[in-house]
């Protein structure tokens, strides 16, 4: 109890300073998915103004995102941190076929995204318009 960890703290927060530019230079969508996101501190207000629940907000909360994983030893550096939806994180390390760098996994969720495998239909309105996945808009 009480004890503090100065270190991690510092870097958490640099992390999340990095995660708050990323976030508002994408115009708060993800990285991956073009979803719009709800940032944590601002989730209930999400809620309201988009019409969703707290589950539904949580799977897509605003999350920093290495693109360079810290454990194939990506830095916390801007250049190497996004912001992405708790879904496309997640399923990055969990569900999504292995070995694929951030490239090849954008290039895979857009293709789940195309075959309306991503993100259920409560998520659509939130969701870029399907023209821009699939056109020339790189
Ligand atoms: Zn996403």
């Amino acid at each position: 109890m009480g004890s503090r960890h100065p270190h991690w703290q510092r870097k958490a927060r640099i992390i999340q300073i990095n995660r708050q530019k990323a976030y508002q230079a994408q115009g708060c969508r993800c990285h991956y998915c073009g979803v719009l996101m709800p940032e944590p501190k601002r989730i209930k207000r999400f809620c309201e103004e988009h019409h969703i629940n707290l589950t539904d907000a949580e799977q897509i909360q605003c999350t920093a995102e290495h693109l360079v994983p810290v454990s194939e030893g990506g830095p916390n550096s801007r250049s190497n941190i996004v912001a992405a939806c708790w879904y496309c994180n997640h399923t990055r390390h969990h569900g999504a076929p292995p070995g694929l760098d951030h490239h090849g996994y954008a290039r895979w969720v857009r293709e789940q995204q195309s075959q309306g495998q991503w993100l259920p239909g409560r998520y659509t309105h939130l969701q870029p318009c399907a023209l821009t996945l699939t056109g020339s808009h790189a």
